[in-house]
């Protein structure tokens, strides 16, 4: 049997961890057994669709690098991948179940619905929806009533002494007594619209669909999907519901929590490896002491076996942990041209928007791995490298002195290390510099740490910054001497 497994959103917001990650556990099973990811729309819900919302969501795939062998935007031999294309097969169906008896014309109106609604109410009744009135409408007499254009829904007849079982890939047996389950719903709207259960039932089945990983929200509604797969005589997929994705509170992620929607991330600088293979583990658990998988390593070792039945955590320091690593993991050329855009839009060449000439560009690219080392976003790489585009500002005195030094002594140590400047930022390597200085400090009594900390203040403007030999190695010994010269200067006039 060929795997054919599919991601389902409906485009009513934008795409979420959650989304993202039942996606990625669709695409990861699919391609661990050699099966088919599809990507299908159910935009049934007219009200609270956009279509900037599939715009995004096709943005985000692309972003993430997650492509879908059979949808929307590719075809495929089950197309229109869209439900809103499919209306006509819906209403075919939802006729079939009419007329197997399995589903019933319901003429009730809105107000009735309601009415009913607010009596029981009054009345404190237990009981929820509809209240089955049509159900015993005789066939010819519904048909006609129809067929003359009276308004009307097609509901399920949920078969009443039974009792639905299936099992769960991830939860085992469930079983759930009929009576239980929310009474006759609608399958067909008075549009003509199909309710989701409805178009997600015939779609699975006209697509082939084997396997539905879904998040457990869905979970209530399965066996109601087991009685319409019943109803056609069809078989239903396997069924494996996905722990949910909670924050450190064990409540649903949400906006309370931090980012949620990928575009956040994205724009925060997350990077789409870091994200995929983070996402991958919420919940899941693969090889022991292994955090970092590529996307086919995830696939090599995905299977439903590892996935937890208590819902995941997802801890935002873990991500940002991650996505260190995989800024770690790239080379100084890949992580310049991604990180370019960036900086242009920070202004690091001489204003927002501006870009770098060809000068600039080179020393960008050559800054890199002075920042690579410790930054766990893309923007912390333009923002820290600030200093050796632009003259820094020079800080207050106080941001000069060593440990329990002042003005005097800071001035002497500065004036004193002037003539190594030049050799260190010519020195062939980091390591020489460190050793010009290091020698130096050693035959002066002086220590290490007392003049580096004027230098890299006088260099980079600031106490804390990216390591001080390549800095000066970058600027050059002309630049970096004119510097230290501005922070004497300065220094002497406060
Ligand atoms: N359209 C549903 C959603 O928005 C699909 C649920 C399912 O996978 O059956 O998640
Ligand atoms: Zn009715």
């Amino acid at each position: 049997m060929e795997i054919r497994d599919r991601y389902a959103p409906s485009p009513t917001g934008l795409q979420h961890i959650g989304g993202v990650r039942t996606a990625l556990f669709n695409y990861l099973f699919a391609k661990s057994k050699g099966g088919k990811f599809i990507l299908r729309l159910e935009d049934t819900d007219r009200t609270r669709f956009s279509e900037a919302y599939v715009q995004n969501l096709y943005d985000t795939f692309s972003w993430l690098g997650i492509k879908w062998d059979e949808g929307p935007d590719i075809g495929g031999p089950a197309a229109p991948y869209i439900q809103s294309e499919r209306t006509e097969i819906y209403k075919k169906y939802a006729a079939c179940l009419v007329e197997k008896d399995r589903a019933y014309y319901c003429f009730c109106t809105a107000e009735r619905i309601e009415e009913i609604r607010r009596e029981r109410e009054a009345a404190h009744s237990s009981l929820s929806g509809y209240d089955r009135h049509c159900r015993i409408i005789p066939k010819e007499e519904a048909a006609r009533r129809a067929k003359a254009g009276e308004a009307h829904t097609v509901r399920l007849k949920i078969p009443l002494e039974e009792t639905t079982c299936f099992r769960d890939q991830i939860l085992g047996d469930i079983e759930w007594k009929n009576s239980d389950i929310n009474p006759d719903p609608v399958l067909l709207k008075s549009d003509g619209f199909p309710t989701y259960h409805l178009a997600n039932i015939v779609d699975d089945h006209l697509m082939g669909i084997s396997h539905v990983l879904r998040a457990q929200e869905w979970l209530p509604s399965t066996p109601l999907h087991v009685i319409i797969y019943k109803s056609f005589g069809w078989e239903h997929p396997v069924f494996c519901h996905l722990p949910m994705v909670n924050g450190a509170d064990g409540k649903k992620l949400s906006k309370r929590h931090g980012a949620t929607s990928i575009d956040e991330f994205r724009l925060k600088g997350y990077l789409p490896e870091a994200l995929i293979n983070y996402i991958a583990l919420i919940g899941a658990s693969y090889i022991e002491g292994k955090d970092i998988y590529t996307l086919d390593e995830l696939i090599a070792n995905f299977s439903m076996d590892k996935l937890n039945k208590a819902s995941g955590v997802f801890d935002y320091k873990k991500l940002d942990w991650y996505n260190g690593q995989y800024i770690r993991m790239k080379s100084d050329e890949d992580l310049s041209a991604l990180t370019l855009p960036l900086a242009i839009d920070a202004g690091l060449f001489g204003g927002k928007g501006k870009a770098p000439n060809a000068k600039e560009a080179d020393l960008f690219r050559a800054a890199i791995p002075l920042v690579k080392e410790r930054a766990v976003f893309l923007k912390e790489i333009p923002e820290k490298l600030f200093y050796l585009f632009s003259e820094p500002e020079i800080p207050r005195a106080e941001e000069f002195f060593p440990k329990k030094m002042g003005k005097e002594e800071t001035l002497e140590l500065l004036k004193k290390g002037l003539p190594l400047i030049a050799p260190m930022a010519e020195a062939p390597s980091d390591g020489n510099a460190e050793e010009i200085i290091k020698s130096w400090a050693e035959k002066e009594n002086i220590k290490l740490g007392d003049v580096m900390m004027p230098l890299r203040v006088a260099i980079t403007g600031a106490r804390v910054s990216p390591p001080l030999f390549g800095s000066l190695r970058l600027l050059g010994a002309e630049k970096s001497l004119s510097r230290i010269n501005s922070a004497i200067n300065k220094l002497e006039s406060f």
